[in-house]
């Protein structure tokens, strides 16, 4: 099984996703991007500007990086 997912930072093979989600105006947005094992160590979180009470900032591994299958 094969990860289709290339890193942000440097186009490797991404490992884990960032994750972070807000309220932006009624709605609440959810935005992530794949990292690469080395790369993530650096990937903090990009929308604390945008943070309020109901702000997330997480790091969640890519399933298929870890050889399991996604519904
Ligand atoms: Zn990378």
């Amino acid at each position: 099984m094969s990860n289709p997912f290339d890193c942000y930072e440097c186009g490797d093979e991404a490992e884990f996703w960032r994750f972070e989600t807000w309220t932006e105006g009624v709605g609440g947005v959810e935005y992530e991007e794949p990292f690469c094992g080395d790369c993530i160590k650096d990937a903090g979180p990009s929308q604390l500007d945008n943070a309020d009470i109901n702000y997330e900032f997480r790091i969640e591994p890519i399933a298929e990086a870890f050889g399991m299958r996604t519904l």
